[in-house]
């Protein structure tokens, strides 16, 4: 596919065009979890929009390495460098390593990635198995003079770097208004300002997740694992860095000052960064009350849900938004999503169905170049979607016989549908995967209301009413005849 793919820059704040160093090997590196919690809703938009990029420059002919990282350790509490290691806390709290925790919300994580249908990176690389890489970045920036070593923890000199280079380029800062926002020291840190940053910190003697260095037993600072794992994966110039917005300062900022120390330039040449999601216009809080995980949404229990949105729902509404535009989660709005999936899905039903005829009445071509050019304006998914709906009322037509299509625009209608919507959008048929991908669905569903029945015979009503609760908890609804049972999957 010829594409001509222009991207928003964070870094220089314009759009450009998409020159990679060498299409045959596309580098993207994206900011991953902190395994130390449920994914959430904060995880799917970030998740579905370095999908989508990962999705289209793959259709547009790359070959990408796409790094995904997972941060398991020295991500603190309070403004990432300060107060408790997060998985070490939650180590803490529940008895468990920390590799135990961050075992587990790393495949929560995976399962949930995978319900999203994103794809998964080409490697995804963890800041515990990179220690020594750390330790060697660290080194660098050490001998390029600015880092300073302090009471066994080394801190990044961010006053000398600005002197040299303008620390908060990416966030649009100057350093004096950093500086004015920065929390003053309390006397009980060794770093000399409190602008300065960890690149390594000496462990305290009840910290558990350690490691030797040549300044002593400690952990390495949160930034240090994109600089250390992306230098090491993608060279030290790479195409594309992206994570959510909320990561640009200070995490972002960070590292380019971390590699830009110890490389003597930039690495990632394209920063993409996706905006937030607000909940009812509200920012999602754990303190607000309206901190949504994943599962929560797929299963519809939260006190803010009024019911279950499926996966591909969630996925539908992100795409809908332009990932550089704020979403608002509300019933409403996830309600509208799931009914413009189910029309689009409808529509493509219909497009498997139709006949063709000796000529068209219609332009194929149109969809593919507003697709194309849609996702060549900086991703521009929400006009793709409304490309396929203008042509799901034109398949409509087709199947109404208001309009005509030949056969070989048939075929090239069908692809260019599966492309975006299956491929580059990255969607799937939820319904037909419910109702195809296993013919034992309605052995099990029959089995089980044969259970009901008996229980029901025996006036357990209780078992009954459990079955009954189960199966529409997972989309099946059950209703009751005279003369039997019917069901059916919603
Ligand atoms: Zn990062």
């Amino acid at each position: 596919m010829e594409s001509k793919l222009i991207l928003y820059n964070t870094l220089t704040r314009r759009k450009e065009p998409f020159e990679p160093i060498n299409p045959e090997h596309v580098g993207m590196y994206v900011c991953g979890p902190t395994v130390y919690g449920d994914p959430h809703l904060g995880h799917a938009r970030p998740a579905v929009t370095f999908d989508l990029l990962f999705r289209y420059l793959k259709a547009a002919g790359y070959k990408v390495r796409y790094v995904r990282n997972i941060t398991d350790v020295g991500h603190l509490e309070h403004d990432a460098d300060e107060g408790e290691d997060k998985i070490a806390k939650k180590a803490r709290l529940e008895q468990l390593e920390p590799m135990e925790v961050a075992h587990y919300y790393t495949e929560r994580y995976h399962h949930a990635m995978e319900a999203l249908n994103v794809l998964t990176p080409s490697i995804e690389p963890c800041a515990s198995g990179h220690i020594i890489e750390q330790i060697e970045f660290v080194k660098r920036i050490l001998d390029a003079g600015y880092a300073y070593i302090s009471n066994g923890s080394v801190y990044f000199d961010v006053e000398k770097y600005n002197r040299e280079y303008h620390y908060g380029r990416l966030s649009g800062r100057n350093l004096d208004d950093i500086i004015e926002n920065t929390r003053s020291l309390d006397g009980q840190q060794d770093k000399h300002r409190s602008v300065d940053f960890a690149l390594w910190k000496k462990a305290s003697p009840e910290h558990i997740m350690r490691w030797p260095s040549p300044w002593g037993d400690g952990f390495p600072g949160w930034h240090m694992e994109c600089s250390a794992m992306s230098t090491k994966y993608l060279g030290e110039t790479f195409d594309i860095h992206g994570g959510g917005m909320d990561l640009m300062f200070p995490h972002h900022e960070c590292e380019i000052a971390q590699s830009t120390a110890a490389l003597g330039h930039d690495s990632a040449r394209y920063w993409i960064h996706n905006n937030m999601i607000t909940i009812n216009g509200q920012k999602m809080g754990k303190s607000l009350g309206n901190f949504i995980t994943l599962e929560e949404l797929f299963t519809g229990k939260h006190r803010l849900l009024e019911r279950a949105y499926s996966p591909m729902t969630i996925r539908f509404f992100v795409l809908q938004a332009h990932y550089r535009s704020t979403l608002d989660f509300s019933n409403e709005a996830l309600q509208a999503a799931e009914k413009g999936l189910d029309r689009l899905m409808k529509g493509i039903e219909t497009l498997g169905k139709l006949k063709a005829a000796p000529a068209s009445t219609v332009d194929v071509a149109e969809l593919e170049e507003r697709c194309r050019a849609a996702m060549d304006d900086d991703l521009n998914s929400p006009m793709v979607i409304s490309a396929l709906f203008d042509w799901v009322r034109t398949i409509n037509q087709i199947a109404e016989g208001q309009q005509s299509i030949s056969e070989e625009d048939l075929q090239r209608l069908r692809a260019t549908v599966n492309l975006y919507t299956f491929d580059i959008l990255g969607l799937r048929d939820e319904k037909a995967a419910g109702a195809s991908g296993s013919d034992m669905v309605p052995q099990l569903v029959e089995t089980l209301l044969d259970i009901r029945q008996k229980a029901k015979a025996a006036k357990d009503w209780a078992t009954s009413d459990a079955i009954r609760n189960r199966l529409t908890e997972i989309g099946i609804r059950v209703k009751d005849r005279k003369d039997g049972v019917d069901w059916e999957i919603e």
